[in-house]
């Protein structure tokens, strides 16, 4: 151990050398002279005694005062400039990847060192650190999946949790396991940072630990709603372009028929309308998804064009911050404006973008100022909300959405689907406009519908399914999943809890003790719900990937089958043509999705959709949630890349149909013929009814005992949407423990999934087996 001391003293005198050397050269000099002008810097002294006296200390204070890439700086500086800094460890964590990686390549340049010295980022299959680095800034994700192996985070000595304020599920989740990290670790600090002013509820959490306030300084920004757009901008509500589903033709063309005045109120009546009457139970999905469809792919596209054009005309100098929900509307913005006269000339205009998915040279050119005469424009997600800052900002525009997973209480699935923020979101975005001096910021929606914005976003714990929570608390060798969550800083209700730990062990995710299996593992690590995941991994497992991909891909987003109300039968006809006697339809969404990628090949995708009552919206939605999954699958060391092995099996119509079975039970109905009608029943012996778009709705009788489905709905009379018949053997084999006392046969644990797919001979076994199992229970 004293030799293992020296060798720490010895780098931190390096290390005070060269940060001294860096302090007194000029470059490092011009860096400090930046530093000390942000907020943070007055409060230096204060917030590192604070640090040093409590175990833990909250911090609030305005987006852009320096929290992030000051306050652990000031840690490890002072901790270097002390001679302590080889013994030093300090983790930031960041929400998304992309401010971890933006953040540590900041804090390095501040501090004149390449990325990975003393400064470091770790992301999910990325990183840049080295043997010298004591500071890392990594996700939320990425701390919590550290504490599965090192549950005491031997060697960290400060860990900084960032953003508490946005309350994302991973954070309220490390809050749990640090709260009971810190009595066995009495030596760690733990510094919690937040851009608004809720720190109450934090410190209160943590028994009252001390809050620091870093007082900002922010210009007056001037909000528009769209009633003052349109005035503005002189903006036409007839020129929609860009139909692209029934709700929106509809409104379009009442709108089209009205003087301006009449439609300004129209369509302000139509939003509130549909605001008001979001409840899941009576409201039908159709007119949420108009709504949903509302902004900003139809009007929001010209809008902003018009905005930005306003802006960049009539304006004074300085940068546009536009907010949109995310990577896929960004780049057709960005196409549709490159061939725009003046917003599309790069001697004016500078148009860049900031997501989540953006290369590393584009972030910087995202901070630096343009030569004068050229202004600034940046397309971003709600990213640039807090975690990033952009000085220059004077103008935002705010299309009011984000993307964000929400839990579908009707789906029973996390919804990727971009929803209206909440007022607190809307204000931060104006906020980001008064940087430098005051600014403009343009929403553009109706002031009516900001109002109907809920005041803060629920916490993502009480927005997201528990299902996939309670497995990786589990994942955390956890005993009682209930009691871990009853300490969380809002705890969901019991039953909710409840209700997912019997799903789990339904589908044998945990066994009767509530411990993991060896599926349950495997499915902690995919990002979908359990239910979806396990038919992703079978899907792999037996070899028929692509469709099943499908399948999980359009469960995840919603159903690209459109039933407008005037042409219920001609879209109830177009769905069934896809349909060919599978009464199956997801086993529909499969051909649909393959004819839609045939016809995007040739660039006649919208035509395709048009005659085949399907949102082009939904099936590219599909399209890049496929790939997503994909990637994931083959991180996990499920498929390999070899597209053509992973698809062996596809074209087996059972197999498929198996694989169905196995991933949507226990949502199971039998088929009850009775004379010349059919009826279906639950498990608990409940009547459903089939939903009028099910292909399975226009048959008299169905070949199948069984329908597998992935939601039920309850509007008068419980509803079932998406179904597939499913035959004895399959619900045997591939569902889980069979009703009325049946026991599901040896193979129905996937842990005996598993275990086959490490050898694949042995899955074409299983498979023969099948077979012939069949053939015995059809005698
Ligand atoms: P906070 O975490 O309090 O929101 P940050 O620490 O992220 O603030 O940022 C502090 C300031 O540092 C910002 O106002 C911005 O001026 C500057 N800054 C942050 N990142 C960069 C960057 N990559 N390039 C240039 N300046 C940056
Ligand atoms: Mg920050």
């Amino acid at each position: 151990d004293s030799v293992m001391e020296k060798v720490l003293q010895r780098r931190s005198l390096r290390l005070r050398n060269m940060q001294r050397a860096w302090q007194e050269s000029p470059e490092g000099k011009r860096m400090m002279e930046f530093r000390k002008s942000l907020p943070s810097f007055k409060e230096k002294e204060r917030l590192l005694q604070a640090i040093a006296r409590n175990q833990v200390v909250v911090i609030s204070g305005e987006t852009g005062c320096g929290k992030t890439t000051q306050l652990p700086q000031y840690i490890l500086e002072s901790e270097i400039e002390s001679g302590r800094g080889a013994f030093c460890n300090i983790i930031c964590t960041q929400p998304r990847r992309i401010s971890a990686m933006a953040v540590s390549d900041r804090v390095s340049a501040e501090r004149g060192e390449p990325l990975g010295e003393s400064v470091g980022y770790k992301v999910r299959l990325e990183g840049m650190k080295g043997k010298n680095t004591h500071l890392l800034f990594c996700t939320s994700g990425i701390l919590l999946r550290r504490l599965l192996s090192d549950r005491n985070l031997n060697g960290v000595t400060h860990v900084f949790v960032d953003e508490i304020h946005e309350r994302g599920m991973n954070e309220d989740f490390l809050l749990i396991v640090l709260k009971d990290l810190l009595p066995r670790r009495r030596d760690l600090r733990l510094i919690l940072m937040s851009a608004t002013l809720n720190a109450e509820l934090f410190s209160a959490y943590y028994g009252g630990a001390p809050t620091i306030h870093i007082p900002g300084f922010t210009h007056p920004v001037r909000a528009h709603f769209l009633e003052d757009v349109l005035d503005i901008t002189g903006y036409k509500l007839t020129s929609f372009n860009q139909i692209d589903d029934y709700g929106q033709d509809k409104l379009w063309k009442t709108q089209k028929q009205l003087t301006p005045r009449k439609r300004k109120y129209q369509i302000t009546t139509l939003v509130e309308d549909a605001l008001n009457k979001t409840s899941f139970e009576t409201y039908s999905s159709r007119v949420r998804d108009s709504l949903s469809n509302w902004m900003p792919d139809c009007i929001g596209f010209n809008l902003i064009e018009a905005a930005l054009c306003h802006i960049c005309r009539k304006e004074r100098p300085g940068a546009v911050l536009v907010f949109m929900t995310g990577w896929e509307d960004i780049t057709s913005l960005k196409d549709q404006l490159k061939s725009h006269p003046l917003l599309g000339d790069p001697n004016r205009i500078l148009l860049l973008t900031c997501h989540g998915s953006m290369a590393t040279s584009e972030q910087k050119l995202i901070f630096e100022r343009p030569p004068p005469n050229i202004r600034k424009i940046v397309l971003a997600t709600n990213m640039a909300e807090a975690s990033i800052t952009i000085n220059d900002v004077v103008f935002v525009v705010d299309c009011g959405k984000a993307k964000e997973t929400t839990y579908d209480a009707l789906n029973n699935t996390p919804c990727l689907l971009p929803s209206w923020i909440s007022q607190a979101s809307a204000r931060q975005r104006r906020g980001r406009a008064g940087r430098v001096q005051p600014g403009e910021c343009y929403h553009l929606y109706p002031k009516c519908v900001y109002e109907a914005f809920a005041e803060y976003q629920l916490p993502e714990l009480l927005r997201t399914p528990l299902n996939s929570l309670c497995l990786q608390i589990k994942s955390l060798q956890v005993e009682s999943i209930a009691e871990f969550l009853s300490a969380a800083l809002q705890p969901p209700e019991s039953l909710a809890v409840f209700n997912a730990i019997g799903f789990l062990k339904m589908i044998g995710a945990l066994d009767e003790k509530e411990n993991l299996t060896n599926l349950g593992k495997f499915l902690s690590i995919l990002p979908v719900d359990p239910k979806l995941g396990k038919m992703l991994i079978m899907g792999a497992i037996f070899r028929c990937f692509d469709p099943v991909l499908t399948i999980v891909s359009g469960l995840s987003v919603r159903d690209p089958f459109l039933l407008p109300q005037d042409k219920k039968e001609l879209a109830g006809t177009a769905k069934s043509r896809f349909s060919a006697k599978d009464y199956s339809d997801h086993m529909a969404l499969v051909r649909a999705y393959e004819g839609w990628k045939d016809a995007e090949r040739e660039g006649s995708a919208y035509e395709y959709c048009w005659r085949n009552f399907l949102s082009a919206q939904t099936m590219q939605a599909i399209h890049s949630l496929r790939k997503q999954f994909s990637f994931i699958l083959k991180d996990a060391g499920l498929t390999d890349g070899d597209m053509s092995s992973n698809n062996k099996l596809s074209h087996s119509q059972s197999l498929v149909r198996a694989i169905i079975c196995a991933g949507l039970y226990p949502g199971i109905a039998s088929v009850v013929h009775r004379e010349t009608t059919m009826s279906f029943k639950t498990m608990d012996d409940g009547q459903v009814l089939l939903y009028a778009n099910s292909v399975n709705a226009r048959y008299q009788t169905i070949p199948y005992p069984w329908l597998v489905f992935g939601e039920k709905v309850k509007v008068n009379a419980v509803f079932i949407r998406d179904s597939t018949g499913v035959s004895d053997s399959m619900l045997i084999l591939f569902g889980g423990t069979l009703h009325r006392g049946v026991q599901g046969g040896h193979l129905k644990m996937l842990d005996g999934y598993i275990d086959l797919f490490m050898d694949p001979s042995l899955a074409d076994c299983y498979l023969n087996l099948k077979e012939e199992l069949d053939k015995v229970i059809q005698k």
